[in-house]
Order: C-alpha cells, then sequence, then structure tokens
C-alpha cells in the first residue's frame, strides 16, 4: 500500500504513520517527495486490506493499492527519478549520462592502470574491471579474484575512478564490497536471492544486470530484493538477452530502456559489449542507447583485445573508444544529457 501524506503534514504525523504500520506488521519505506511524503508499507500481500484503517489518521491524505508486485522499485511509490550517487560528484540518474569503462577482466597492474588512465582521459567516471568473473567454461579464466581486487584499488588511487566489479559469490560479498565503490551482479546471477538479499543489507550502489532469459517483470522483482532489504542505490543495467539470432552474441533489448523508465523510479544502464559481442557494434549501439533515454553506459575497453584473457571480440581499444565517447556527445545533448571533459587519445 502507498501511504500518501498530506502536504502540509507534521513530523510526529509521519512518526505515528509509521508506527502504526510496524503495529500492523509492515514494513515502512519513508520516501521523500517535493511537496509531500509518501510511505510504501510492504508486507505480506494477503492481510493488506488493514492498511486502509490509516486513512483516519491525522496528515494522511490517501491511501491506495500498489498495483504491480514489485513495490518498492516502481514509479507508483516512487514517481521521481532516483539519482544514485556512485562516489562524490558521480551520480547516475540526473542530467549526466554516466560512462563506465575498462576491461572484462583484470588481467596486470599494466593492463589496469593502463586503461584506467585512457578511459579517464576519454570521458568515463567509473572504471570497470572483472576480478570475480562468472564464466560458462570451468576451464576458462575465472579471474584474479582478490590479487585483481587489490590491482583495481591501484587504479583507483592512480585516477580517481570509482570502480565497478562483480561479486559472483555470497560468501565474496564482504570482500568485494571491500574494494569496489559498485558491486555487480552478473546476468548469470540476477535470481540468486540469496546473493540479492546479502547486497540488501549493504551501503553501498548495486549495479544489477538483466538476465538473458528474465522478463523485465521478474528483473524488477530481483531489484525488489535488495530495496526491501534497505538498500535503495541499485542501478540497472539491460546487457542483451537470449533470442534465436546469432549474428549477435544476444539480442540488445533496447525497448527496455523506455518500458524500465515508465515502470520504475531507478537509474538504467546500457552495456552494449555483452548486448552484441563484437567491438564494431559497439559505438552504435550506444549511441541508440543514449537515444532511447538510458542514464549510462556501460563499455569493455582493453589495450590489446587480441590477447585479452576474455572477451577481446568485444572490447574496443582505448583509441577507438575515445573516438567514439566524442561522438557520443552530440547523441546526449540531442537526448538532453551532458557528458562533460571528453578529453581524447
Ligand atoms: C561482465 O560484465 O563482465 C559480465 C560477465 O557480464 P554479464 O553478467 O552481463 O554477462
Ligand atoms: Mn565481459
Amino acid at each position: 500500500m502507498i501511504i500518501v501524506m498530506k502536504q502540509n503534514a507534521k513530523k510526529e504525523q509521519l512518526d505515528e504513520v509509521i508506527g502504526r504500520i510496524r503495529d500492523l506488521g509492515y514494513e515502512p519505506h519513508v520516501i521523500e517527495g517535493e511537496s509531500r511524503n509518501v510511505i510504501g508499507a510492504v508486507g505480506d500481500e494477503r492481510g493488506k486490506s488493514v492498511l486502509q484503517s490509516l486513512e483516519s489518521m491525522a496528515g494522511v491524505e490517501d491511501v491506495v493499492p500498489i498495483l504491480k508486485p514489485y513495490k518498492l522499485a516502481s514509479r507508483e511509490v516512487c514517481p521521481e527519478s532516483s539519482l544514485v550517487e556512485i562516489a562524490p560528484g558521480v551520480v547516475i540518474g540526473g542530467d549526466e549520462l554516466i560512462v563506465m569503462a575498462g576491461p572484462c577482466s583484470v588481467e596486470s597492474e599494466e593492463q589496469i592502470v593502463f586503461t584506467a588512465k585512457a578511459v579517464k582521459r576519454a570521458g568515463a567516471k567509473v572504471l570497470r574491471g572483472g576480478a570475480f568473473k562468472p564464466r560458462t567454461s570451468p576451464y576458462s579464466f575465472q579471474g584474479m579474484e582478490e590479487d585483481g581486487l587489490k590491482l583495481l584499488d591501484l587504479a583507483r588511487q592512480e585516477t580517481g575512478l570509482p570502480i565497478v566489479t562483480e561479486v559472483v559469490n555470497p560468501r565474496d560479498v564482504e570482500l568485494v564490497a571491500r574494494y569496489s565503490d559498485v558491486m555487480q551482479v552478473g546476468a548469470r546471477n540476477v535470481q540468486n536471492f540469496a546473493l540479492l538479499k546479502m547486497l540488501g543489507q549493504l551501503d553501498k550502489p548495486i549495479l544489477l544486470k538483466r538476465g538473458m532469459a528474465t522478463t523485465i517483470q521478474e528483473y524488477l522483482m530481483s531489484a525488489e530484493y535488495i530495496l526491501a532489504e534497505g538498500n535503495r542505490r541499485v542501478i540497472l543495467c539491460e546487457r542483451g538477452i537470449r533470442t534465436f539470432e546469432t549474428a549477435t552474441r544476444n539480442t540488445l533489448d533496447i525497448s527496455a530502456v523506455p518500458v524500465l523508465k515508465e515502470q520504475t523510479h531507478l537509474p538504467v544502464v546500457i552495456d552494449p559489449s555483452h548486448a552484441t559481442g563484437h567491438a564494431h557494434l559497439v559505438p552504435s549501439m550506444s549511441y541508440a542507447a543514449v537515444a532511447a533515454g538510458c542514464d549510462g553506459l556501460i563499455i569493455e575497453v582493453h589495450p590489446s583485445p587480441e590477447t585479452a584473457a576474455s572477451d577481446g571480440p568485444q572490447s574496443l581499444r582505448p583509441a577507438e573508444f575515445a573516438d567514439m565517447m566524442m561522438k557520443l556527445k552530440q547523441f546526449a545533448e540531442v537526448a538532453g544529457r551532458s557528458l562533460p571533459a571528453v578529453g581524447g587519445e
């Protein structure tokens, strides 16, 4: 249920309503709006009609059911778009288009520091790099693990770029959280509910990738697992879904951007690298994603894609990335977004 408070409701009235929601066995989530506050009361769907009685409390304007199965993720509960702060001055969901870039996997100090400097020069605001890799084959490179996290930390110190890196296993949450600014949940883990619940207890942004066979509703239910535990800083990421098409690694569901923007207040990022699987397709899909209204992009960049330990064919070289960023600026402007500080190789 959504409890809409009156515009002039007092703080004590809000607190009383919160207390009453708890007494009824529901969890109150206050969303502060510009003109009024609303409270999302979430819990057991079966007895929710008891919450209707809150209508008679002082300061309450209305009590309305949340129609969608996801609650805290929905725009019904939070009509204003959420801004997620990744690091001081790096905010996603607002006017600025945030580009995250870096290699698929961290491979060496030289590789990650060189790439971090190059993507920063080209205008990226966040460094990506996998230290724990979810590989389809158990015989493929599994990542440098904690050594990789240490190298990411070094690259952050060298460049000041915050880091997004993947956590694959619930037992590594604490370790990855110690080094990262944003925790990534990969496509294969989108319905690992135990992992999502643990991430919901962190005070850290989560980049939640859409699964390759996850409907938008299922995807938002996964986001709800994180939100329901109290972590409001969820960033969504469409990275291509499985279809019958084989010309691309996956099929980029570009329409997911406007659909998600309609259904949820959470920021939406596009990953054109995993979506297409081919570096030469990455720029055009990035421009299309920006035109469709995404809040950011996450792009694989490698100094020598031919020798990359993972995902070389879809990785841009630093010069190609810099060139793409220059062109992206124009698309961003047309879409009403800013993309400041674009340098060049
Ligand atoms: C990645 O970002 O390196 C990755 C493994 O992505 P996905 O989970 O989307 O396949
Ligand atoms: Mn990859």
